[in-house]
C-alpha cells in the first residue's frame, strides 16, 4: 500500500472522531501504514494523522488550499487581490524549497501581510502543502484539481444522505464494470511517435497512465542532452535555456533520477528522463519505471486485444488515406479547393449519421461518474 486518499465527513465531525477512523483503519488493512496519505487541510486531522500514523508522510492537497484564497484575502487586499493570486501561483511552481522561501517572504512584504493569521497558518504548514517540499512524495498525481474534481463529480453521483458503506462499493463496483463493459477508452490509444518505448508503455499501462507518458515523450523530442564528466546529464528545452535539469544516471541498477523529481511524485517518468532514455538507446522502459499502481494487471481495467488490435489496423489505415489525400491536393490550388469542399461535406453528413446510431456499449450517466483513475 504506497498511499491512500482519506475521505472523511468534517462537517460533523468531532477531533476524536478522526483518531478513531484511522485506527479502524489500520486495523482494517491488518496493521499496515500506508507511506503517505493526502488530506484536506484540517488542523484536527493533522494532529490524529501525526499521532496515529507517525511514519506515514502527510501531505495536505495544494488543491483543497486554492480555493479558499479568494476568502481569506479578497477582502484585506482588495484590489491587489488578483496579483496576490499570481504570486501564490508562482509559487506552486517553485522546484526547490530555498526558491520557495526566497518568493514566499517576497510576496509577505510586497503585500503587507506579516501579521495576517492566514499566512502565518499556510506558512507553518509549507512542508506538508507546497509543491517544492512534497515533490519526492508518491502521491499519483491525486493533488491535482483534476483529480479533485472527477473525484468530487463522482461521490456526488453516488453519495446521498442516507448512503450506507455497503450502498456505496456496489455503486463503485457497478461504475468500474460499465466502464470495463464500454473499452472505451484503451479502443482509441494510438501510438503519437514512432519511438518503441511508447508501444511497450502502451501494453503495460493503464489509460491515464499511458496518456500522460506519451505526452511526456512527445515533448521529450524538444530537449537537448549532454553528458557530464561525472557520466550524468544536462538536459534542456531547446529554446528555454535557463530551464535545464540535471538527469543523474546509475548503469549498474539503470536507474535514472531527474531534478525534477516527476517521477517520485506522479510514478510518471518526466520528459527530460525519457530523452535520457532515447539517447541511451534503451527501446524499452526498465521494469521498475511502471509502477504496480500504473499497470493495467492491477488496475480495475481490462482489455479486449482483439477489438483493440482490430481498431489499431482500422486507424492506421484511416492515417495512411488521410495523409495521400492530404499529399495529393497539396499539389495546386485547384485540387486544394475541391478535396477541401467536397470532403468537409462528406464529413459533416458521416459525423451527422455516427450520431445518430445506437450506442448500446455505454449506459449513459453513471459512466461519466467514474474517476479517470478506477
Ligand atoms: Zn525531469
Amino acid at each position: 500500500m504506497s498511499f491512500i486518499y482519506l475521505i472523511l465527513t468534517t462537517t460533523c465531525s468531532l477531533i476524536d472522531d478522526f483518531y478513531m477512523y484511522i485506527q479502524t483503519f489500520v486495523c482494517f488493512m491488518k496493521g499496515r501504514y500506508p507511506q503517505t496519505i493526502v488530506t484536506d487541510l484540517d488542523l484536527g486531522l493533522k494532529d490524529a494523522i501525526r499521532s496515529e500514523l507517525p511514519s506515514t508522510k502527510h501531505v495536505i492537497s495544494v488543491s483543497s488550499i486554492l480555493p479558499r484564497l479568494s476568502n481569506w484575502f479578497s477582502v484585506p487586499l482588495e484590489s491587489q487581490f488578483e496579483e496576490f493570486r499570481s504570486y501564490f501561483d508562482s509559487l506552486i511552481c517553485m522546484e526547490t524549497s530555498e526558491d520557495f522561501d526566497f518568493r514566499w517572504n517576497q510576496m509577505v512584504s510586497r503585500f503587507n501581510l506579516d501579521s495576517d493569521k492566514h499566512i502565518t497558518l499556510l506558512h507553518s504548514l509549507r512542508t506538508y502543502w507546497a509543491p517544492s517540499y512534497t515533490r519526492c512524495c508518491f502521491v499519483a498525481q491525486i493533488t491535482t484539481l483534476t483529480f479533485l474534481k472527477s473525484v468530487d463529480a463522482f461521490l456526488k453521483g453516488v453519495f446521498s444522505e442516507h448512503t450506507c458503506l455497503r450502498s456505496f462499493f456496489d455503486q463503485v463496483g457497478m461504475s468500474a464494470n460499465f466502464q470495463n463493459q464500454s473499452n472505451n477508452e484503451m479502443q482509441y490509444l494510438h501510438t503519437r511517435t514512432c519511438i518503441p518505448i511508447e508501444d511497450h508503455a502502451r501494453a503495460v499501462l493503464t489509460p491515464f497512465a499511458f496518456n500522460a507518458l506519451q505526452h511526456e515523450l512527445v515533448l521529450s523530442m524538444q530537449y537537448a542532452v549532454s553528458e557530464m564528466v561525472n557520466g550524468s546529464y544536462h538536459v534542456h528545452h531547446y529554446k528555454k535555456m535557463d530551464r535545464e535539469r540535471i538527469v543523474v544516471w546509475v548503469p549498474e541498477e539503470e536507474h535514472l533520477c531527474c531534478s525534477c523529481k516527476e517521477f517520485e511524485s506522479s510514478g510518471i517518468l518526466c520528459r527530460h528522463a525519457l530523452r535520457v532514455f532515447i539517447v541511451k538507446n534503451y527501446f524499452q522502459l526498465p521494469d521498475k519505471y511502471f509502477p504496480t499502481r500504473w499497470r493495467q494487471e492491477s488496475s480495475l481495467m481490462f482489455l479486449d486485444d482483439q477489438h483493440s488490435q482490430d481498431n489499431d489496423e482500422w486507424f492506421r489505415e484511416y492515417q495512411s488515406l488521410s495523409e495521400n489525400l492530404f499529399v495529393e491536393s497539396s499539389i495546386s490550388k485547384e485540387r486544394s479547393d475541391y478535396v477541401r469542399g467536397e470532403l468537409m461535406k462528406e464529413m459533416r453528413r458521416l459525423l451527422n449519421e455516427v450520431r445518430n446510431m445506437p450506442d448500446n456499449e455505454v449506459p449513459s450517466g453513471l459512466f461519466l461518474f467514474l474517476p479517470h483513475h478506477l
